[in-house]
Parts: structure tokens; sequence; C-alpha cells
């Protein structure tokens, strides 16, 4: 047979068939819907995908299962192989490990009354914990109002949301000419609605809110309970949904985590996509305070980041607040930092509880021992009553006193789903009104718990 008369499409069109069927939609939307079936040789199809970037992700997430069902559907092993044809609009930013491509380079408007100048992609350090949540807003920093509307940035304190949708305000705001980007708190949200109500200003306030380009909300976790902000909320994000006008949300957990949100907003929020952010890896925590002490005059040993990046990491406003003290006292004292002194002036941030340096697995093997059972029979699939409850203790723990998200926690259990570990906490909550010894136990665990993350430490 020559070459061109092979045609795998129909292959490809049914494995990707198969696979929207069991990936989420924002999973879905995220990674394929720009690819395409370019052409195929004997053994091997061709795909079209935006950037080497978009290449990447795929084959780490996707190859084993494309390739499966690519077996199961011809009867032999077809390979994939990737063409980059960089469509200008939807063009995805760089390489991991490195900052998002700045946008192309244009006279610079006067910066934005209401966004920090330093919230920028450029000074975003992309790591494996944040390069699908930087990815998503570089895009729609880019493309506003289309593929990922709304979208919903989630994660604990100091990973980065504040960054992160700022700098699609940021960037947004320098592309396009006459852009109307709204940047709030959803506390600032909530009090200046509350003053246009008591000033009987409300036209204003709908005004101000359904006329933008793009809204960004940060810290939407300010509105639980907060009914009538609630309800403002959901008919100006209609306003702007219908009008294919962005909106962008940044929330401390998952929305389903949320309590006391009217449905209808909760249901809202979760249209589009909603992506996480994790704590940094040791890498990427390096890599971000290279980065800080590079636009410093300092002079910071490799030695010295390493220490920090060792022992602080719950999150990067820690990691910041330990190089900003150890700076501070380089400048007072008018000496360079040494490894002795470094360690010396951090001993308190090391100690914090916070920084607990507590694992799931450290949580495991305490609550195991206590229960006299072994570490696997917390992390295996056994659901008998004497090992269910105490692996439902342990993950309440694991959620009370690391910041682990319900999902991490879950995968460590025996790959366990996040509603099974929310289950639990309610579960051992529950337990709790009922059962006076069960606090103290849990106590008792915790403070175990927590002497052996000291000694680890
Ligand atoms: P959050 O809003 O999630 O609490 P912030 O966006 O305020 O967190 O981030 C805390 C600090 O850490 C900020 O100074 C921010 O610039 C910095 N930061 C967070 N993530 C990164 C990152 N990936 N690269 C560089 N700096 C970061
Ligand atoms: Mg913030």
């Amino acid at each position: 047979m020559s070459a061109g008369t092979w045609d795998y499409s129909v292959f490809w069109k049914e494995t990707m068939n198969q696979l929207k069927q069991e990936i989420s939609e924002q999973e879905w939307v995220m990674w394929f819907n720009n690819i395409a079936y370019d052409s195929s040789n004997e053994t091997t199809i061709i795909l079209r995908v935006p950037s080497s970037f978009y290449r990447d992700q795929v084959i780490q997430r996707y190859l084993p299962v494309i390739e499966s069902k690519l077996r199961d559907l011809s009867g032999h092993k077809l390979s994939l192989s990737f063409a980059i044809v960089q469509t200008p609009q939807k063009e995805a930013p760089v390489k991991q490990s490195s900052p998002a491509a700045p946008p192309a380079p244009k006279a610079k408007k006067k910066p934005h009354p209401n966004l920090k100048s330093d919230y920028i992609f450029d000074t975003f350090v992309i790591g494996e914990n944040n390069s699908f949540a930087a990815n998503a807003a570089y895009a729609i920093a880019k493309n506003p109002g289309t593929a990922y509307n709304p979208c919903l940035i989630y994660g604990g304190v100091g990973l980065g949301k504040t960054h992160l949708i700022q700098s699609i305000g940021n960037a947004a705001y320098q592309e396009f000419d006459n852009f109307k980007v709204v940047y709030v708190t959803a506390e600032t949200f909530t009090n200046e609605f509350i003053e246009a109500i008591r000033d009987k200003k409300n036209h204003l306030f709908k005004n101000k809110y359904r006329g933008v380009d793009i809204l960004l909300i940060d810290d939407i976790h300010f509105l639980q309970n907060k009914t009538e902000t609630q309800e403002e909320l959901f008919h100006t994000f209609n306003a702007l949904y219908d009008a294919n006008k962005q909106m962008v949300f940044t929330c401390d957990r998952p929305v389903s985590e949320l309590k006391h949100l009217t449905d209808r907003l909760r249901s809202r929020f979760e249209r589009g996509l909603n992506v996480d952010l994790q704590p940094p890896n040791f890498e990427t925590r390096f890599a971000i305070l290279k980065r800080k002490i590079d636009n410093k005059r300092v002079q910071i040993n490799d030695d010295v980041i390493e220490l920090i990046c060792r022992n602080v990491t719950t999150n990067v406003r820690d990691l910041e607040a330990a190089l900003t003290k150890l700076m501070a006292y380089s400048d007072l004292v008018n000496k360079n930092v040494t490894l002795e002194i470094a360690q010396q002036q951090l001993k308190d941030v090391f100690s914090n509880p916070k920084q607990n340096n507590i694992t799931l697995e450290m949580i495991q093997r305490v609550v195991a021992e206590y229960f006299a059972l072994s570490h696997n029979d917390l992390r295996g699939k056994k659901r008998t009553k004497g090992i269910a409850f105490p692996r439902q203790i342990a993950m309440y723990i694991a959620r009370e006193i690391t910041e682990y998200s319900t999902t991490e926690v879950g995968l460590e259990f025996g790959g366990r789903d996040h509603t099974t570990v929310m289950h639990a906490c309610q579960r051992v909550d529950s337990r709790m009104k009922t059962d006076p010894t069960l606090d103290p136990t849990i106590q008792h665990l915790i403070r175990m718990i927590k002497d052996h993350g000291t000694k680890a430490s």
C-alpha cells in the first residue's frame, strides 16, 4: 500500500468519543478542544496541537489510555505523533517550570488602578502544582469570554490565587483597548452592595458590575451566609454570562465544600472550568525563591535557599515571609546571610506548628498503631468496622492538621475519592456529638502525630 492510503481518522474519532465519556467536561475542554486529527501513516496517527505544552500534558496525562483504546479499536498498536501548529489566537503558554510567555509587546497603557502591577504572568513561577490553573488563566487573558467561562480557581491560603486572578486582569487590560476590567474581593463586593442599598443607589451598583468586560471576584468563600449579596451576584452572573463576558472567581476550597451558599449560585460557579492550586513541591519552591531574589540586590547563597525550601512547605506566602525576614536581618546588621545565620534567624519560622512537616503517612502510622492495626490496613480496601472507623478518624485528622486537599487525602488512603474523605469527616463530626470520648481521643492522637512531626524535622 502506498503512503497516503492510511486513514485512521475513524479510530481516532471513536477514541475521542469514548474518552469524552470517561473524563470530566472540564478536562475535556482543557485538553482536547484544541487537538485535531491531521493524518496517518502505517503505524502512526499524526495530531495537530497548538503548543509543545499541550503535547507534553496530553502525553503525560492521557497517552496510555489513548493508545490502549486505539489498540482495541484497530487491532494493532498505533502510536501518536504531534505536529505543533500555532494558531495565534489559541496559543498556549510555554513549557513548565518557566513563566508563561508574556503577551506580545504592545505600547503599555497606564497601570490598572485596582490591580497590583507585579501580579503578572511574568512573575508567576509555574510548577506541576499550578500549571493547569496558570495555563487556564493565561488562555482566559488571551481569549476572554470564550472557552473557559466562568473560571473558578481554588486552593488554600498563600498558593497564588490572588496573583493569578490579578494577572488575568493585568494582561487583558493591557492587551485589549477600551476593555473594562473590574477586580474586587467578595468582601468589597458585599460592602458596596450594602452601601448601594442603604444610599438607594442600586442602579449605580448594577451599572458598574453589569457593564464590565471581565469581572474578577477574589475569595468568594466570603459570600457564605450573605444571602442578599449572593442573590445580587446571581443576577450579575446571568447578565454577564448571557453577554459572553468573562468571569473569574477564586475560593479557598472546592465550591462543593462551601456551606451556606444557594444552590443556584453554586451551580453557576461550578459551570465552566474549576481548577485547583496545590502547594508547590521542593523544586518549584526553589524556583520561586530564586526568582524573588533575582529581583533584589541582595546575595543569598543556594544552600540558604535550600534550607528555607526544605523547611517551609506550606505555601508561597510563608516562603516569602521567611526570605523577607532574612533579608531584613541582613540589612540591619549589614552582614551576608550564611547558613548559620539563616538557621538561627528562622528557628521560630521552622518550628511553627503550621510548618509541622506532618505527612499523611505519619498520621496513618500513629492512628494505626493506636488502634492496633497496620499501616496498610488504613491504606487498604477493607471496610470492616474495626478498620473503617479508624480510617475515617485518620482522614479527619489529616484534614484538621494538614493543608492536604480532600483529593490528596483520598489518594493516600487507597485511592479513594474526595467525597469519601468528606463523608468521613462528617461521620467523625457527628459521632463526636454522641460520643464524649471521641474528641479527647482525637486530640490525643493529634498531639502524638505532632510529636512525631517535630522529631522527624
Ligand atoms: P492566595 O491569594 O492564594 O492566598 P497570593 O496570590 O496572595 O495567595 O500569593 C501569596 C504570595 O505568594 C504573593 O506574594 C504571590 O506573588 C506569591 N506567589 C504565589 N504563587 C506564586 C508563584 N507560583 N510564583 C511566584 N510567586 C507566587
Ligand atoms: Mg488571596
